[in-house]
């Protein structure tokens, strides 16, 4: 079942959205070789709750395995998604993907940016450029009177034809007083295929794009997912509504990428 979202239920999820990318900005400031995602984690939960809100990822379900124990997922190098923390100390060269949910009055933020700790390799930061260029295009294809399979496809194309593998298991989708709404949105597709994008229509966007082979296997713990292959993977998501004609970005990386511009 879609809910389409009033406009001031598009501001409350902007609210919760924002609350995110500061969050991901603290995370941005932090981050050096030296710290442990556990300390990020840290962090983190205290800026949600320091807002007010309350960090959606923490005892998450899972049907294979133990709830999720922390604020933020965070995926190091050939992790894809979910990632849990822990005391392991990043190193010059890593990346990290920190996904991050919040829920703010009722509805619900969800943003991931993939960081570069240190010094990072050329070819694993063409990875990540290309990944945030992918979350651009498909947001670029969120338009109303388009549909879903044109998101999946300027995704796809972007990475694809670029040698990267796009991951097919884990997608994007809508959100709202939930994290996890209708409709599904993933990140391959055909054109003018799949649900229509109508106004009012708030959805997570969400590349996980790798760096060799699609292929992903789940770790013991039952959340880490790894690439097969053990190349890196990045992930970059953005909420988004689409209304008024556009599709609104109410999540931000700006302030990230202004502490990135110092500190890389
Ligand atoms: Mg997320
Ligand atoms: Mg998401």
């Amino acid at each position: 079942m879609i809910y389409l979202k009033t406009e001031d239920e598009i501001e409350l999820l902007r609210k919760a959205n924002l609350l995110v990318s500061t969050t991901l900005a603290e995370i941005a400031k932090m981050l050096k070789p030296g710290v442990t995602t556990r300390q990020l984690d840290t962090l983190a939960e205290q800026v949600i709750r320091d807002n007010g809100a309350t960090p959606v990822f923490k005892g998450f379900p899972n049907p294979y395995g133990p709830e999720f124990p922390a604020s933020i997922c965070a995926s190091v190098n050939n992790i894809v998604v979910h990632g849990i923390p822990d005391d392991r100390e990043l190193k010059d060269g890593d990346i990290l993907s920190v996904d991050c949910g919040t829920c703010l009055n009722g509805f619900c933020g969800d943003s991931c940016y993939t960081f570069c700790v240190g010094e990072v390799k050329p070819e694993v930061k063409q990875l990540l450029k290309t990944t945030k260029e992918a979350l651009y295009k498909g947001i670029e294809a969120a338009l109303p009177g388009r549909r879903i399979g044109d998101i999946g496809y300027a995704v796809q194309q972007h990475c694809e034809s670029q040698g990267y593998g796009v991951v097919r298991e884990f997608i994007g989708h809508g959100v709202g007083r939930e994290m996890h709404e209708d409709p599904q949105v993933p990140n391959y597709g055909k054109r003018g295929q799949g649900k229509q994008l109508r106004n009012g229509l708030c959805i997570a966007i969400e590349p996980m794009i790798t760096l060799g082979s699609h292929q992903i296997a789940l770790l013991e713990d039952k959340w880490s997912v790894t690439t097969r292959d053990g190349k890196p993977a990045a992930h970059f998501e953005h909420s988004i509504a689409i209304h008024n004609g556009k599709a609104d970005i109410l999540s931000s990386f700006a302030e990230i990428e202004a502490i990135e511009g110092k500190q890389y």
